[in-house]
């Protein structure tokens, strides 16, 4: 299995060769592809080959979105039923098209090199891309005939190709990730060997391209020669009259922006500057000495060099590939479900039955009954979330179980949830007294889902929690309720005449509370009440049982 850097200006292949990741170079030896695709005159360019007819692109910033964001100078766009396309040579093409032919060039290289068919691959993202960024990239992938394994975030690739020689470290690092067109700030702990992401905060909209932009303004030229310019600012202390302060200063919105992301990932990750023990950079951006000294400012130590800021990706790509496909047992990533996974039960209410941040793989079981006398089947919903009830959660899928028909409460049917590494749930029913199995495989991955959307739902949950909460008490206090008011009138007529007069109006009491609970809609008394009937009834469920058996 390969690992594919997509990366905004450069992407690269790699894979795991005796233990090792290597960056795998093309035909011509070279081990950066240019993100750039062309179509000139019929004729299909990509990569050092594409960049004399279209020599930017950016696409990864235009990748699962609606509108070009004001940012990007990646050259010419316009909007064709609904869908952003960009000018490749002489010739629109989709973000997704493009990716999917970089994505092409890319698995040629790996089946060149390696000589065998390469059909899995995990791919890399920024570790904020949302849902239909990510669905993007990996139509993408389908497009160049590669199945995605993972994808993984940027930051936690780079982690695994800085962990992979020091296994044996308890450490904890940031990840500075400043590429062309993404800025991404992660906050990993490495425990002998595992990692664990405690942290995350980005924005898909900084990058490079924008210091193009303000250098092209000072220098008052076009963005490709600001490209070519900012580079010489990574020695020399004036370019073309303008200073590297000045420079600087003009930047200073943009390291703003970046300063916030990485303080608001340390307040997450409830660590102080002094508790990171290295501060990783990864990304072409991060070649700029103003980045540098910007990130020394703001944890407070100077970061360390030590990977490849082109290749580092890659290489975390390739290692996370030998991770699935076996080649690498040194590492593991600790991945913990994002939110809690259950079914839903009577009342409309969701059982959980693995809790937010299991770690994976799991498996976790439970007994269900039947709820009614005689049931022949049990619809399984199977749901993702924080909230009480199904309707405010996801539904991932549902599927109907056969029982054997026995009296209310009798059936049981085992359901047992497992997650695979990939974060894939299998969902299983058993019928305890027949043994038949019915099975379910959810296909979308339960783990790789946005921050955006799990921050959603857990603020919600929390906004919520006491409604949800007095919801659900309500609800399972209703159906007692709805149990007992039945049977209550029938066991009256059947032999409410050999109770005393006290204890029958103590049994007409509680049964008004009841009704007048259920009416007035409030959890907590409802439940107070039911109890109260429940106790009020003991002596008459016991006449009712005499009569019963004679
Ligand atoms: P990446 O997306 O990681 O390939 O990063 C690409 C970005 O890094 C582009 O904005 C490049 O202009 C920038 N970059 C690459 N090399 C340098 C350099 N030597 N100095 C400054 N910026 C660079």
């Amino acid at each position: 299995m390969i690992g594919i850097d997509l990366g905004t200006t450069n992407s690269a292949v790699s894979v795991i060769e005796a233990g090792f990741p290597i960056v795998l170079a093309d035909k011509e030896n070279r081990r950066l592809l240019p993100s750039l695709v062309s179509k000139t005159n019929d004729n299909l360019y990509v990569g050092h080959e594409a960049i004399p007819h279209t020599p930017s692109q950016s696409v990864k910033s235009l990748i699962g979105r609606e509108e070009v964001p004001p940012s990007y100078n990646g050259g010419p766009t316009k909007i064709m039923s609904g869908r952003i396309q960009v000018m490749a040579g002489d010739t629109w093409m989709s973000p997704v098209q493009v990716s999917a032919e970089i994505l092409k060039t890319l698995k040629a290289t790996a089946e060149f090199r390696l000589g065998k068919e390469q059909r899995e691959a995990v791919i890399t993202v920024p570790a904020y891309f949302n849902d239909r960024q990510r669905a993007e990239t990996k139509e993408a992938a389908e497009l160049a005939g590669l199945k995605v394994r993972r994808l993984i975030a940027e930051p936690t690739a780079a982690a695994l190709a800085y962990g992979l020689e020091r296994a044996s470290e308890n450490t904890k690092i940031a990840v500075y990730d400043l590429g062309g067109g993404t800025f991404d700030l992660s906050i990993i702990e490495m425990r002998k060997g595992n990692f664990e992401v405690l942290a995350t905060a980005g924005d898909t909209d900084l990058g490079g391209d924008d210091f193009d932009t303000v250098l092209a303004e000072l220098l008052d030229c076009s963005i490709s020669e600001a490209t070519e310019q900012k580079r010489a600012f990574d020695t020399a202390s004036s370019v073309s009259g303008v200073t590297a302060e000045a420079y600087e200063k003009a930047c200073w919105k943009l390291l703003e922006r970046s300063r916030k992301c990485c303080e608001r990932a340390l307040i997450d990750s409830g660590i102080k500057k002094d508790g990171l023990d290295r501060i990783i950079l990864v990304g072409g951006s991060t070649k700029m000495p103003m980045v540098r000294k910007h990130v020394a400012e703001v944890f407070q130590q100077e970061p360390d060099l030590c990977l490849h800021p082109d290749e580092a990706v890659a290489l975390g790509a390739g290692i996370q590939a030998g991770l699935l496909d076996g080649t690498v047992q040194t590492l593991s990533l600790i991945d913990v479900t994002p939110l809690s996974l259950g079914i839903e039960t009577l009342g409309g209410l969701m059982n959980v039955i693995i809790p937010r941040n299991s770690t994976i793989p799991c498996k976790k079981g439970e007994l269900f009954t039947n709820a009614v006398d005689g049931q022949t089947s049990m619809k399984v919903k199977v749901l993702q979330g924080e909230r009480e009830f199904t309707k405010d959660n996801w539904e991932l899928g549902e599927f109907e179980v056969a029982f054997t028909p026995a009296p209310k409460g009798q059936a049981r049917v085992g359901i047992q949830f497992s997650l695979d590494a990939n974060g894939i749930l299998s969902v299983l029913a058993r019928d305890t007294s027949t043994q038949e199995d019915t099975h379910i495989t959810i296909e979308r991955s339960t783990v790789d889902i946005t921050e955006v959307a799990v921050e959603k739902m857990i603020d919600e949950s929390v906004d919520h929690a006491l409604d949800d909460m007095d919801g659900r008490v309500f609800t399972e206090a209703k159906m007692k309720a709805d149990e007992l008011l039945p049977s209550l009138d029938e066991a009256l007529t059947l032999v409410g005449e050999q109770l005393d007069e006290e204890t029958k109006a103590a049994i007409l009491a509680s049964k008004s509370d009841v009704i007048a609970a259920l009416e007035s809609q409030n959890g907590a008394e409802l439940k107070k009440a039911v109890e109260k009937l429940d106790d009020a009834t003991e002596e008459l469920a016991s006449l009712v049982m005499q009569s019963i058996l004679g």
